[in-house]
């Protein structure tokens, strides 16, 4: 088979490790679930194993996808697109549990584009997903560690995160340069509320572009009256980006949004 390195195939043959990543999604009869980037189909089987009421699998590969429908039948629905194109597309009445080996040169966008979805947690029970680590590192990460930025910041607004484990290159086929981890992230109940998401991305933008300044830097570029507004939040100017939690973000956003009615 043709290995096609621009859509990040790395594909994942180790039945142990199938077994584990599958059983994160504990799927029951009842679930919807969706698979991004199926590949040669290994995981989808084990999905399959666990008869959810559906199963539906994104691949970009034309090749691919033609293998997975003679593979599966009517057992899956392989729809071959690019899933940046579909995410917010799927309309169904239960949330659903996504799994996916992510193909990792747009890992991340497929992971902030899911968190940009209005009313997430209604749409979506559970995602379990493979990262490169050192992406998953920094969607873990806390406060006042190294990795804490962004990504970490807009995961947490809206999802509980839970690593599970790291995966040795070996495991894949061809094998990347990388580790990798799998992960799997709840989305939240209940959540702050932001006008628009695009907003955080902005403010925490402005504050990581600088990641080794104090805030006062970023806060004076955000606002004129930044003194009264850091008085008000009880933040010391002379903190790194770094040091300032989940909801502190959350609050300077909010203050932001005041100002761009
Ligand atoms: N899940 C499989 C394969 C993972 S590799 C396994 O674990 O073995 C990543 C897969 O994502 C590849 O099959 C690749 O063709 C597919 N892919 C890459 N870009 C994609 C995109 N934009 N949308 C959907 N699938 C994509």
């Amino acid at each position: 088979m043709l290995i096609k390195k621009n859509l990040g195939q790395n594909f994942l043959s180790n039945d142990a490790l199938l077994t584990k990543i599958v059983d994160c999604g504990k799927v029951t009869s009842q679930d919807i679930v969706i698979e991004i980037g199926p590949g040669t189909g290994n995981l989808t089987q084990k999905i399959l194993n666990k008869s959810p009421k559906k199963l539906i699998v994104i691949e970009k590969d034309l090749n691919l996808s033609e293998l997975l429908k003679k593979k599966f039948g009517e057992k899956v629905e392989v729809i071959n697109d690019d899933i940046l194109k579909r995410y917010d597309k799927f309309d169904f009445k239960v949330p659903l549990k996504v799994f996916g080996n992510l193909p990792y040169n747009i890992s991340t966008k497929i992971l902030t584009s899911f968190i940009k979805i209005n009313n997430l947690n209604k749409k979506f029970k559970k995602f379990i997903f493979i990262f490169q680590k050192e992406v998953a590192d920094r969607i873990l990460a806390e406060e006042n560690s190294k990795n804490y930025g962004r990504l970490s910041i807009l995961t947490s607004w809206k999802m509980n995160k839970l690593k599970i484990i790291d995966i040795n290159p070996n495991f894949f086929y061809p094998k990347p340069k990388v580790w990798s981890s799998l992960i799997t992230l709840t989305p939240k109940l209940e959540f702050k509320n932001l006008k628009r998401s695009k907003h955080l991305e902005h403010v925490t933008n402005i504050f990581f572009n600088q990641r080794r300044k104090m805030i006062k830097k970023p806060m004076r570029q955000l606002f004129n009256d930044f003194e009264e507004i850091a008085k008000e939040l009880e933040l010391d100017l002379n903190l790194r980006p770094q040091n300032l939690s989940i909801n502190t973000y959350l609050e300077i956003c909010r203050f932001y949004e005041k100002l761009t009615q």
